[in-house]
Formats: structure tokens, C-alpha cells, sequence
């Protein structure tokens, strides 16, 4: 049995350093709720363990001219405790909630919730419907941003090299905080995978939608945004008769799996409900 190696740099220069010296398949790791257990079960084996940790720049939770910046290494419990995701985002606030139990909240990082790329990571569908950028960085500082909807290839497949990190995670500020809603179905109430999960962001102009944006997890082999759904939704009114034609649509453009929590067909059914009542509840306020 080939011996792990553990590195934890603590700059990104040092980072650069361990990049040139590794000799066989690296692995990040961040808070290792997900590489922990793997590394457990033997479904990975890196002949080098780089742990993030030490890189505390990436730990931040910030508001800078209309926008909101979470450094990768921000843990879920950091983004539940930030005032500012609390007032200027709480849609991510929402699906942070939505994430295991406090234990696994104060050691998973966003960074690692994306990086790890499960079809039903709680914080994606949030991010997408906010129209969120990854801004990663390679050996050498070489620096490139990537807007979330193209950052997923598949289940735990992601457009990042091998020597590439998350660093952190963009958004514009939402114009109207308040018009977010999460909503995540399990097997149960809590400490659960979705079966299907549903963000919705809308900034209404007048009488019609306007700027809605969707995100959907666990209903296609990546967490989607439903393009398809939001032009409809621009472009009729903001009535029930719109939102119907909507939740019909939505099943449509998914393409979910049957696997051990649901079937398929029940995960259609299930979006089309999660919809009508997240656009209902960020149209007139209140919780679904
Ligand atoms: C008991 C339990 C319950 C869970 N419940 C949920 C849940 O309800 N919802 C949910 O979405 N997830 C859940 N998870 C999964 C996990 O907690 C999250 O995905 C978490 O956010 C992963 O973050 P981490 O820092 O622990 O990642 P790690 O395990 O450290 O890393 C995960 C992956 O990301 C890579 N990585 C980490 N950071 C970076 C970076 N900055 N740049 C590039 N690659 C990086 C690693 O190489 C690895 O491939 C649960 C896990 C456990 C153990």
C-alpha cells in the first residue's frame, strides 16, 4: 500500500512549492466532511493530502461595492453567523440552514461544497439563482473566474484542474433580499440529502417577473439553473396562470434519476411543487 503524504501550506507561495515538488495524484482538503469519509471507505487514494486550512485569506465574509465575496474557507456555520449574508442574501442564508447538523456546518466550507460537485449541494442551488462567480486560482498565481453555471461537468466532476483552487465565491448584492426562497425536500426534516431542491430570486418589474433566476439541485446529474422557466416566467404576467404553465415546464427541463430516495417521476412532481410555492411565497412575503 502506496504511504499518504500531509501537507498544510500556509501561504500561497507555499502552495506553489508543494505543486512543484508533488510527485503522484494530490488532493485538497478543506474541512473534510466529504474527503474524511472517502478517505475512510477507500473510494480515494491521493498519494499527497494538501489541506487548505492554514490559508487563512481565504476565510472572509465580505460586502465590497455591491458585491458579496465569501472566501472559499468559509465555513457554513461562518456564513449562518454573517450579518451580512443574513440581511443582503438570505437565500444562501436559507440553504446554509438546510445543510447537515451544526457538527458538520462548523467544518464544511463552501469551497468544498462546490469543489465536491454532488448534484445536491445546499449551497449551489442558492448561488446559482444569485448568479454567482468561483474565482480560482493555479500554481503560479494564475487566477481565472467561472460563472457557477458552468462550473459543474457531472456528479463530483467540476471544470478545475488538479492545481487549481477555489478561492472565493462572487455575487452581486440581490436588489431585493426579501424576493429569495429555499426550499429543500429529504426523507426528512433535517440532517438529510435533498431529494429535490429549489432556489428561487426574483426582482419584479411591475407586473411581471422581470429578473427571476432559478437553481435546482438533485434533479439532474449537476445543480442546474432552469433557463427555460425563467424566460417564461419574464415573459407573461405575474399571475397564477403564468406560474401554472411554469410548474408545468419546470418538469421538462429537468432530467432527475431514480435512485434510492425517489423515484424520477416523483422528483418532477415534487420541483413543480417546490416552485409554485417558493415564487408564491417571494411574491407575497412569508414562508411556504
Ligand atoms: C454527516 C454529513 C452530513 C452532510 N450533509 C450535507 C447536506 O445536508 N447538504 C450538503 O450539501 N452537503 C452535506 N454534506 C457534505 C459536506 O459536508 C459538504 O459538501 C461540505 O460543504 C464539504 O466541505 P468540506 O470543506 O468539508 O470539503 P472537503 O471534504 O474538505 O472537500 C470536498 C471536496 O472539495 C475539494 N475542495 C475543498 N476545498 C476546495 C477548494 N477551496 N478548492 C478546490 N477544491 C476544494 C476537496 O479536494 C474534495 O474533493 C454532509 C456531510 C456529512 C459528513
Amino acid at each position: 500500500m502506496t504511504q499518504m503524504e500531509y501537507a498544510k501550506p500556509r501561504s500561497f507561495k507555499e502552495l506553489d512549492g508543494i505543486f512543484e515538488s508533488a510527485k503522484g495524484p494530490l488532493r485538497f482538503i478543506a474541512g473534510g466532511t466529504n474527503v474524511v469519509p472517502d478517505l475512510r471507505a477507500g473510494t480515494i487514494s491521493p498519494r499527497l493530502l494538501v489541506d487548505l486550512s492554514g490559508l487563512k485569506e481565504m476565510a472572509y465574509i465580505r460586502e465590497v461595492k455591491g458585491e458579496i465575496a465569501i472566501g472559499a474557507l468559509s465555513t457554513i456555520s461562518d456564513i449562518l453567523a454573517s450579518r451580512v449574508i443574513c440581511d443582503k442574501a438570505p437565500l444562501l442564508f436559507q440553504a446554509a440552514r438546510h445543510l447537515g447538523s451544526p457538527l458538520t456546518r462548523n467544518r464544511a466550507t463552501i469551497g468544498g461544497n462546490l469543489a465536491d460537485a454532488s448534484p445536491a449541494a445546499d449551497t449551489a442551488p442558492s448561488l446559482l439563482a444569485m448568479g454567482a462567480m468561483v474565482h480560482t486560482r493555479r500554481r503560479r498565481g494564475k487566477e481565472r473566474t467561472i460563472p457557477l453555471d458552468r462550473f459543474f461537468l457531472g456528479p463530483n466532476k467540476t471544470i478545475l484542474a488538479k492545481d487549481e483552487i477555489i478561492t472565493r465565491i462572487t455575487f452581486a448584492k440581490p436588489k431585493d433580499p426579501s424576493r429569495g426562497r429555499y426550499l429543500k425536500l429529504g426523507l426528512r426534516n433535517a440532517m438529510t440529502i435533498s431529494v429535490a431542491s429549489l432556489a428561487v430570486s426574483l426582482e419584479p418589474e411591475g407586473s411581471s417577473f422581470g429578473g427571476a433566476r432559478i437553481g435546482l439541485g438533485a434533479v439532474a446529474p449537476t445543480p442546474v439553473r432552469a433557463y427555460l422557466v425563467e424566460k417564461k416566467l419574464a415573459s407573461g404576467a405575474m399571475d397564477p396562470k403564468n406560474i401554472e404553465a411554469c410548474a408545468q415546464l419546470i418538469t421538462k427541463e429537468i432530467s432527475p434519476i431514480s435512485d434510492i430516495r425517489a423515484s424520477a417521476d416523483y422528483r418532477k412532481r415534487v420541483v413543480a411543487v417546490l416552485f409554485q410555492r417558493a415564487i408564491q411565497a417571494a411574491v407575497n412575503g412569508g414562508t411556504p
